[in-house]
């Protein structure tokens, strides 16, 4: 199956279908040359079969994880680039989870103004959501994202086998980001996951989220509306991150937690944590709530004395409010997790 990104000046196709990275050849041109961006973690057999179709290649490996968003990781990778003699004929490939594809993205938006740039996502948080929209991210000490650009890559191979060797946890986490696609944007994607089978449908799941997602960023790539519905839960989800020092929770368990705070229904809510149980995410936390608080306020969606938050009135319907710190605040302390 394929999809087509349309944005205002590129467009871009997302090859969606099981077994594709063994067809990768089909895809590029195999005689250009290819840096590939892989983390410790990333199974040596996708490596190897990213590797085999693309002979005149580099890998370089960085360690695993939200710490490798860091600006020395950046000059690393930038720096290997150069010992590459990367030029802007060649291509950067990033083939991992969100982390590789947001400092992926990123490297390939700066090293030299700018180089082609494939993503291979192999987590199911990076097939929903981070692999498509062209934002890439480094953070700065624990503030998430904060440097970065909006680059869109060439071309998305989303390949589901290479899931099959995906901790749970992290399947589950990522999964977040459909469950809060369905809260926004389309209960479909929300009946799913009320069903007990739901992952039986991981497919279904990753394909309508990718559609939403599409829609949006088509919409509003650079956010100045629509595309900030897509920030549901992160607001306080990325303040519980950085609290925990990005190690303790990860990215989608964070993100769950926060859309508990701005769902309007109490019914809904409830249903909320009992999905979130079902699929064996925290819905808890304990929370330093100044603490908490000064991350968010630091956060990039805070302007000023107020913040944007993202609330559901029912699932599939989302608005945004203007809400002033003290407000949210409140929120924070009235509503413990
Ligand atoms: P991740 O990249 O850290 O991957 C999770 C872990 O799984 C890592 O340890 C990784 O090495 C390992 N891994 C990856 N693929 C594997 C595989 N196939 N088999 C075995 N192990 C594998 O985390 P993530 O959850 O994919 O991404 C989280 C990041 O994505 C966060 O930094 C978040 O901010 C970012 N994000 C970006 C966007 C965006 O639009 N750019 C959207 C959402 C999230
Ligand atoms: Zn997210």
């Amino acid at each position: 199956m394929k999809l087509t990104v349309d944005v205002k000046h590129k467009t871009y196709d997302i090859i969606l279908e099981r077994g594709c990275l063994k067809t990768l050849d089909t895809y590029i041109d195999t005689t250009k040359r290819y840096f590939i961006l892989t983390d410790t973690n990333i199974p040596q057999s996708l490596i190897d079969e990213v590797v085999a179709q693309c002979p005149n290649s580099t890998v370089y490996k960085v360690a695993p994880g939200e710490q490798s968003k860091s600006i020395q990781t950046f000059e690393d990778v930038c720096q290997a680039c150069l010992d590459f003699h990367m030029s802007r004929k060649d291509t950067l490939i990033a083939l991992g989870g969100g982390v590789i594809g947001d400092l992926g993205g990123f490297v390939a938006a700066s090293y030299m103004r700018g180089i082609p740039f494939i993503s291979i996502p192999t987590t199911t948080l990076s097939q929903i959501d981070s692999s498509i929209g062209g934002k890439t991210a480094i953070n700065l000490g624990k503030v998430k994202n904060i440097i970065g650009s909006f680059y869109h890559p060439d071309l998305v191979l989303i390949d589901f086998d290479t899931l099959a060797t995906l901790p749970k946890r992290h399947i589950q986490s990522g999964l977040v980001e459909a469950l809060k696609a369905g809260l926004i944007h389309d209960k479909s994607i929300y009946e799913i996951f009320k069903q007990d089978d739901y992952e039986d449908h991981l497919d279904e799941i990753v394909y309508k989220a990718l559609c939403m997602k599409k829609w949006v960023v088509e919409e509003d790539e650079k956010e100045v509306g629509l595309r900030k519905t897509l920030n549901f839960g992160h607001s306080i989800g990325h303040g519980i991150e950085a609290y925990y020092n990005l190690e303790t929770y990860y990215h989608g368990e964070c993100v769950g937690m926060g859309m508990l705070y701005f769902l309007d229904d109490d019914e809904v809510k409830k249903e909320v944590i009992k999905i979130l149980e079902k699929m064996g995410l925290p819905t808890h936390a304990d929370l330093d709530i100044d603490k908490v608080f000064d991350y968010i306020t630091m956060d990039k969606k805070a302007h000023a004395d107020t913040i944007s938050i993202v609330k559901v009135r029912e699932p599939g319907k989302s608005y945004i409010e203007e809400m002033s710190l003290s407000e949210v605040k409140a929120i924070l302390e009235r509503n413990p997790l």
